[in-house]
């Protein structure tokens, strides 16, 4: 194994696995050819992206479905924000219940021009206190894989389907989702990243609009908005920290990452 290579694998603490798994290449194996995941549309105003690989339905949520398959239209009030007033009404939204208990909501972090864009699920304690999303053990891991992928924290923006925090960290109603997707819906298409990541099953679901097991939404290409831009999905850094031998498959989901990123800087 080369040293950079090993470095990588030691940011994410997959040194283990490489020691058990046998030769240390296949740790790196090839991944699933990428195929395309179409989403309904959403109004966007950032630029058209090509579609170059094989095309594959998800199944939609059944209805009301949250997410970019329910065609959810952005209210008015958001859809032409910019990001300080996109910032403001966020810090000031109540349009689900969850602004009754919050003491802050957790906007986003990052490169507003950033070619990435991580998507998580909603803050939890931590972060509502600190003020950003993926803070603690959660946040070093996720910080850990970034690094290793040559694109470090301070270099991506990073926001969550929600901006305000779920009590005893329970899942996202569609109701909450429905309310908050616009926030996210209007980073995105501000920021408008080359790629979007994302990191666990309620956040894939939720903004793909699907309701596909996480395992069937790795290793595909999936688009976003009228925009088309690629979203790939992994495992959530929670998740990691309590299952560490999913470890290796995030590994393979965040090289699929590169090579879809890749593909389509080329494309352009
Ligand atoms: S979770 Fe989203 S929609 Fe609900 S109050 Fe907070 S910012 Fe508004």
């Amino acid at each position: 194994m080369d040293q950079r290579r090993a470095g990588l694998l030691e940011a994410m603490a997959l040194e283990r696995y490489v020691l058990r798994g046998g030769p240390a290449d296949s740790i790196i194996e090839p991944v699933m050819a990428p195929t395309v995941a179409v989403v309904a549309p959403l109004p966007t105003s950032t630029t058209n992206r090509s579609a170059t690989a094989t095309v594959r339905s998800v199944r939609p949520l059944a209805a009301p479905a949250p997410g970019a398959a329910a065609g959810l239209q952005p209210p008015p009030e958001t859809a032409d924000l910019d990001w300080v007033g996109l910032e403001a009404a966020v810090a000031g939204c109540r349009r689900c219940g969850l602004c009754e208990a919050r003491t802050q909501t957790v906007f986003g972090v990052g490169d507003r021009a950033a070619r990435w864009l991580i998507v998580g699920e909603a803050p939890g304690p931590d972060e509502e206190r600190q003020g950003e999303p993926f803070v603690g053990r959660v946040g070093q891991l996720l910080n850990a894989m970034l690094q290793s992928i040559g694109h470090p924290r301070p270099t991506v923006y990073i926001a969550n389907v929600l901006k305000c925090r779920p009590p005893s960290n329970q899942d996202p109603t569609p109701e909450q989702v429905r309310q908050c997707l616009p926030n996210l819906q209007r980073q995105i298409e501000l920021v408008a990243p080359d790629l979007i990541l994302c990191v666990g099953r309620v956040a894939a679901q939720n903004l793909l609009g699907v309701d596909t097991p996480l395992a069937q939404l790795r290793g595909k290409v999936h688009r976003f908005g009228a925009a088309e831009l690629a979203v790939v999905v992994t495992y959530h850094p929670a998740y990691l920290l309590r299952s560490p031998s999913e470890k290796r498959k995030a590994w393979i989901d965040l090289q699929f990452a590169l090579e879809v990123a890749n593909g389509r800087r080329a494309a352009i």
